[in-house]
C-alpha cells in the first residue's frame, strides 16, 4: 500500500477527494466516443459555471496553468498590439516575460504586493497610453492571495472599448465570476485549483466571435487555441494526445463541485478555511501579511517570524512530518510563507495544520512574537 497522502495546503496540486482519485483508475481511447463526450461535457459544465453558454467558448488546452496563459494571450492578442499589466505578483510577472518572448509591447503598471488594482488607475493609464489596445489581468492574485476588482476593472476595459484577458486561474468556481455582459473577452483557469481535480489540463473560455478572428496568429503550435478550437468542433477530439485521466478525474471533481451546491458551496467552505486558520495563526502570534480587505479566501501569506532561529526550510519539515505540506512565501520584498486554504478539506484540517505549525515552533524554540 503505498503511504497515505499528507494534506497539501499548497493552492495547486491540492488535496483532492478520494472519489476524484478514483476516476482515474481506468483507462480511455483519444478516439473512443465516450472519452470525447466527457470532454465535450466537462468544457459545456466549464461555460456554465460564469455564464458563458450564449457568447462564449471553453477551449481545453494540455498542461499547466501557465500553458493556458500562453495559449491566450500568443492565439489572442496581434503582435502590434500593447498590452497594460497591473503588477501586484508573480503571475503578473510571468504574464509580462510571456508577452516579451513574444516580442508584443506592455505596459506594466507598478504595484505593491498588497495593493490591489484599481480601476481609475487603469483607466488613467488608458487617457496616458492611448497604444494600450488589450489589458491582461490577474484576478487572484495567488503570490500573496491578493483579490482584485475584476468587474470594475472589465467596466473600464467595456467603456474605452479595450479587450481584457483574465488569468483566473486560483479565483475559477470559488469566487464568483458572471461574463453576462462583463466586458471580458477571456478567462483561463485549470484543472487543478479551485474545481479540485487534478494538475494537467488548462481552459480557456473566450468570446466566440474574437477567438473566430485568430486562425493562424499564434506562434505556437501545440498552444494555438484557434487550431484546437477549430480541430475539436470539427471532430470532437483533442488535435493532439489528451491528458485522458486528467479530465476523467475533473469530470467527477465537477460532479462534486455541482453535489455539494456549486460556487457559493466552496466560496462558503474555502471562507470557514480562512477564518479558522487567520485566528488560529493569530492565536499562535502570526500576522497575515495582507489587509482583510484585499485578502482572498484562497491562501493567507504570514510574515515570518523575526526571531533568528526562524528557518522556513526547518518548519515545513516539522510540519511535514505531522502531515500537512505548507507552501514557501513568494513575495520579493517581505520574508513569508504561505497556507492554502484551498483542495478538498475543511476546518478540521485547517485546525490540524494550525496544531501542526504550534507545535513545529514549541519544538524548534522559535519565537514567534
Ligand atoms: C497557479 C496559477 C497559474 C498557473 O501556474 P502553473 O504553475 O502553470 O499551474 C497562473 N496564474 C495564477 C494566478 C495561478 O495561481
Amino acid at each position: 500500500m503505498p503511504a497515505p497522502s499528507p494534506i497539501l495546503l499548497t493552492p495547486g496540486p491540492l488535496t483532492t477527494a478520494p472519489a476524484t482519485r478514483e476516476a482515474m483508475l481506468r483507462d480511455w481511447g483519444s478516439w473512443d466516443g465516450e472519452f470525447n463526450r466527457m470532454t465535450t461535457s466537462v468544457c459545456a459544465d466549464l461555460l456554465t459555471l460564469v455564464h458563458g453558454e450564449t457568447d462564449y467558448v471553453c477551449v481545453p488546452m494540455q498542461g499547466s496553468g501557465t500553458f493556458a496563459v500562453e495559449a491566450a494571450l500568443g492565439t489572442l492578442v496581434p503582435r502590434d498590439a500593447c498590452v497594460l499589466v497591473a503588477h501586484n505578483g508573480a503571475y503578473c510577472a510571468r504574464i509580462v516575460r510571456i508577452l516579451e518572448r513574444m516580442g508584443i509591447a506592455c505596459v506594466t503598471m507598478p504595484l505593491g504586493e498588497d495593493e490591489p488594482a484599481g480601476a481609475d488607475a487603469i483607466e488613467a493609464a488608458f487617457a496616458r497610453e492611448p497604444r494600450i489596445t488589450h489589458v491582461a489581468q490577474v484576478h487572484l492574485e495567488t503570490s500573496a492571495g491578493l483579490l482584485n476588482p475584476l468587474y470594475d476593472i472589465a467596466a473600464v476595459c467595456a467603456r474605452h472599448d479595450r479587450r481584457l484577458i483574465v488569468d483566473a486561474m486560483s479565483s475559477f468556481g470559488a469566487v464568483p465570476i458572471d461574463l453576462r455582459g462583463s466586458g471580458i473577452d477571456a478567462l483561463v483557469s485549470a484543472s487543478g485549483k479551485c474545481l479540485e481535480g487534478v494538475p494537467g489540463m488548462g481552459f480557456v473560455i473566450v468570446r466566440r466571435a474574437l477567438l473566430a478572428q485568430c486562425a493562424g496568429r499564434s506562434p505556437s503550435l501545440a498552444l494555438d487555441l484557434h487550431d484546437q478550437w477549430t480541430y475539436m468542433e470539427k471532430t470532437t477530439q483533442w488535435r493532439f494526445t489528451p491528458p485522458t485521466h486528467v479530465v476523467a478525474a475533473l469530470r467527477r471533481a465537477l460532479d462534486a463541485f455541482a453535489a455539494q451546491g456549486g460556487q457559493p458551496a466552496r466560496a462558503a467552505r474555502y471562507a470557514r478555511n480562512r477564518s479558522t486558520l487567520v485566528e488560529g495563526m493569530r492565536a499562535l502570534g502570526f500576522e497575515p501579511f495582507l489587509p482583510a480587505t484585499a485578502q482572498s479566501d484562497v491562501i493567507v501569506t504570514f510574515h515570518a517570524p523575526r526571531d533568528p532561529a526562524w528557518r522556513f526550510a526547518d518548519l515545513y519539515a516539522a510540519v511535514r512530518e505531522a502531515g500537512y505540506i505548507l507552501y514557501p512565501g513568494k513575495l520579493t520584498e517581505v520574508e513569508t510563507f504561505r497556507v492554502g486554504c484551498i483542495g478538498a478539506i475543511d476546518e478540521q484540517a485547517m485546525r490540524g495544520a494550525v496544531a501542526a505549525i504550534g507545535q513545529a515552533i514549541e519544538r524548534l524554540g522559535i519565537r514567534v512574537r
